[in-house]
């Protein structure tokens, strides 16, 4: 009886927070190497405008395929820089997927990440392996930033998770250091 009151409670609370969910994933971008989700489009127009590519920029214009609207634009961005955080660490790794998902400001950052790991921090962004998911505040973005995190993606899924957290982050730094380069 027991069991099975548990199971029919179960069933309810997945049914109930379905709806829930749904409503919270938001919108999303799919670029070639990830996944940009975002529930308001002006945190999106932040995001867009906070990513300056720099040198970078003539392989924007090399690979705009007509696509230039908010999407096509964050997208091909954000593929730009993923593909140079690669080329700085000279990790490539296989099957390589991300979410990045944009957040309003650095206090709901926050209130994520000690959602996941019972801890009070003051962040901008951060990366959460367990589910490949790059939380960033869309108030305080920028190329670096994203590239940073974008670099613990690239080393946790390259390494499988394995690699000590203080390598981890001198190596994203590294990055950050080097990505206009
Ligand atoms: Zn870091």
């Amino acid at each position: 009886m027991l069991f099975k009151a548990s199971v029919l409670t179960a069933v309810l609370i997945v049914y109930l927070c379905i709806p829930a969910i749904t409503a919270a994933q938001g919108q999303d971008i799919k670029t070639k190497y990830s996944r940009v989700i975002y529930t308001d489009i002006d945190d999106l127009k932040e995001f867009n405008s906070s990513l300056r590519i720099g040198p970078l920029d003539y392989l924007l214009k090399h690979r705009a395929k007509g696509d230039d609207t908010l999407s096509g634009r964050v997208a091909e961005k954000v593929d730009i820089i993923l593909e140079r955080v690669e080329t700085i660490l000279e990790m490539y790794p296989r099957n390589f997927s991300v979410d990045i998902k944009i957040i309003h400001n650095s206090k709901e950052v926050d209130k994520i990440y000690r959602e996941r790991y019972s801890k009070k921090v003051d962040f901008i962004s951060f990366y959460f392996p367990l589910e490949r998911v790059i939380y960033i505040s869309s108030e305080d973005s920028s190329s670096n930033i994203l590239a940073h995190e974008l670099a613990h993606a690239v080393i946790d899924q390259y390494y499988g998770g394995i690699t000590p957290v203080k390598v981890q982050e001198i190596l994203a730094q590294y990055v950050d250091e080097h990505l206009m380069d």
